[in-house]
C-alpha cells in the first residue's frame, strides 16, 4: 500500500475534525478546559510518525507509554501517555474507494472513537491490556458511544459515515511502550 500522507488542506480538515470531537467529548464527559490537561495524549498523522508507528491495517494505532517520551527518567510519574497515530493512507484509501465518504465526518468519527478509548483507559473504566474477548466487547461499546455522540450533529456526509463504520469493525491497533 502506498503511504500517502494528508495534504495541507486535508490536515486543515483533520484539525477541524479534532476540534469538533474534543468539544463534543468535553460536553459529553463534562471535561473542562483545565481538566483536559489530565488526559495526556497527542493526535498525530502519518508524516509525524516513526516507521514502527505506521500500520496498513487500521485507521489508527494507539500507543500507550507508561511514561511520556519527553519526561526525564527520574521525574515523578503523571500516569499513562497515549499517542493516537492516525494512518492517513488507510483513511485516504477509503475516500478513494467510496465517493460517498467525505474526510471531515470520517476523521471526526475516527478521532472521537479514539478519544473515547483514551478517556476510558485513562479513567480506568477499561483496562488497556484486556483479553481479546473483552477488547471486542469494548470495541462494540466504543462504536456505540461514538455513534451516540455524533448522530445528531450537522456534518455533511455524517450519515454515510455512520452507516458505513458504526458497526463492529476494528478501528485501531494497540501497542504499549515503557
Ligand atoms: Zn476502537
Amino acid at each position: 500500500m502506498e503511504r500517502v500522507p494528508f495534504s495541507l488542506e486535508e490536515i486543515e480538515v483533520l484539525r477541524n475534525a479534532i476540534d469538533i470531537s474534543e468539544e463534543l467529548i468535553g460536553d459529553r464527559y463534562r471535561i473542562s478546559t483545565s481538566d483536559w490537561k489530565r488526559y495526556r495524549y497527542d493526535i498525530q498523522s502519518l508524516c509525524q510518525l516513526a516507521v514502527d508507528e505506521v500500520t496498513d491495517f487500521a485507521f489508527a494505532q494507539i500507543l500507550r507509554y507508561t511514561r511520556h517520551p519527553d519526561e526525564k527518567p527520574l521525574a515523578s510519574r503523571h500516569g499513562d501517555y497515549f499517542k493516537i497515530c492516525l494512518q492517513d493512507h488507510v483513511i485516504l484509501n477509503v475516500l478513494r474507494r467510496d465517493p460517498k465518504i467525505r474526510l471531515l465526518p470520517l476523521a471526526a468519527y475516527i478521532v472521537a472513537h479514539e478519544l473515547i478509548h483514551v478517556i476510558r483507559f485513562a479513567t480506568f473504566v477499561q483496562r488497556y491490556d484486556a483479553a481479546l474477548r473483552e477488547r471486542e466487547e469494548e470495541e462494540r461499546r466504543v462504536h456505540a458511544l461514538t455513534y451516540e455522540l455524533l448522530k445528531d450533529r450537522k456534518i455533511e456526509g455524517l450519515k454515510e459515515v455512520l452507516a458505513a463504520f458504526s458497526d463492529c469493525r476494528a478501528m485501531e491497533t494497540f501497542l504499549t511502550r515503557s
